[in-house]
């Protein structure tokens, strides 16, 4: 049986593979072309927690700048920053400069899903991802959507994440000896618009005949979510401080490390500030309440308060003035981007 899924699977696969900007169409050798790995790479950095929609321009931007691994080993970290702003994750970013690096050093990437798991920035997934996909490699790989067909498909009834154990053992007994890549990114594909999760269209579904989720009925209840965390609320505040009349803003560059570290951003409280808003300000003055924003953190949710103020005088710390009317320039991570939007509409 495990054959003829991967049989069926390879065949649907052929016949409906989404077209991606990183995809060579089903079935295709792969080209002797250094920039074939680096593409496969970069893309599946990107689509790490980020939806294909939203890498689409940004894989644009990069590969367009930054066309082989050795010219992104060159750029500034600060400019693959700022290219990156609103794709979330920053760490991400971060470690793809370092990758970058070591593989330009290295002369390649290197083939092997071993290999490629000791580069900075990849786990399991993305090792496995790019072994398959870029370098041929029979390799086991399990995304979300994958676990999710795998768990309906064998009905693993046993709650998330114990039971990622039985689902990649499953995937393992399905994946065939050749086109492990395109097997991989059928079962992803067919996760993403077969199998999906609240409403899976069994009908249309290539593994229908094999599937034990649909044969015991309400397969949309796999796989068994573990129970849901509360996310605890953060408050913080950041500033707006202006000169000229408006025309410049006080940026500066967050620490290396934590929250959206290296990142350009509004100065802020470190988000501990009191529930009153009475916390300390960076210079003494007559502050303007401007508003809030909201944003979600996968490990929490923010308020920040944007308060403003107009002076003449440097702040204290590493920062600098930039123009507030090319403020979508600065790289803002999404968080201060929504906070320098709601100052500038305030104006
Ligand atoms: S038959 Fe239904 S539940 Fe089973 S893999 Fe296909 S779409 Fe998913």
């Amino acid at each position: 049986m495990t054959a003829s899924i991967s049989v069926s699977l390879l065949g649907w696969y052929d016949a409906h593979a989404r077209d991606l900007p990183w995809r060579l169409p089903p079935g295709s050798a792969r080209p002797d072309d250094p920039a074939w790995p680096y593409r496969v790479w970069l893309s599946e950095v990107m689509l790490q927690q980020t939806t294909v929609a939203a890498v689409k321009p940004y894989f644009a931007k990069f590969t367009e700048t930054w066309p082989t691994v050795e010219a992104l080993a060159a750029a500034s970290e600060d400019d693959v920053m700022a290219a990156w702003a609103g794709l979330g994750y920053y760490s991400r970013a971060r470690n793809l400069v370092k990758c970058a690096r070591q593989v330009a050093e290295r002369g390649g990437f290197p083939t092997t899903e071993a290999g490629l798991r000791a580069l900075p920035g990849l786990g399991d997934y993305a090792a496995a991802a790019i072994a398959a996909i870029a370098f041929g490699q029979r390799a086991v790989v399990v995304d979300a959507n994958v676990e999710r067909v795998v768990a309906r498909l064998f009905a693993i009834d046993e709650p998330l994440p114990k039971a990622r154990k039985a689902i990649r053992a499953a995937t393992d007994a399905i994946t065939p000896e050749t086109r492990a890549g395109d097997f991989a990114q059928g079962l992803m594909d067919l996760g993403a618009h077969i199998c999906t999760s609240r409403a899976p269209r069994c009908l249309l579904c290539p593994l229908s005949d094999a599937c034990e989720g649909r044969k015991q009925g309400e397969p949309e209840r796999l796989p068994v979510k573990p129970a849901k965390k509360v996310v605890p609320e953060r408050r913080g505040t950041a500033f707006w401080i202006t000169r000229d009349g408006g025309r410049k803003v006080w940026l500066v560059t967050r620490p290396a490390s934590g929250m959206l570290g290296g990142m350009r951003a509004l100065p802020d409280d470190g988000w501990t500030a009191r529930a009153d808003g009475s916390g300390e300000t960076p210079l003494a003055g007559e502050w303007r309440s401007l508003g809030a924003v909201r944003h979600g953190f996968t490990h929490a949710s923010l308020t920040l308060r944007v308060v403003a103020l107009e002076t003449s005088t440097d702040p204290v710390g590493d920062g600098a003035w930039w123009p507030a009317d090319r403020m979508e320039e600065a790289g803002l991570a999404t968080l201060f981007a929504k906070a320098a939007q709601l100052a500038l509409a305030a104006r």
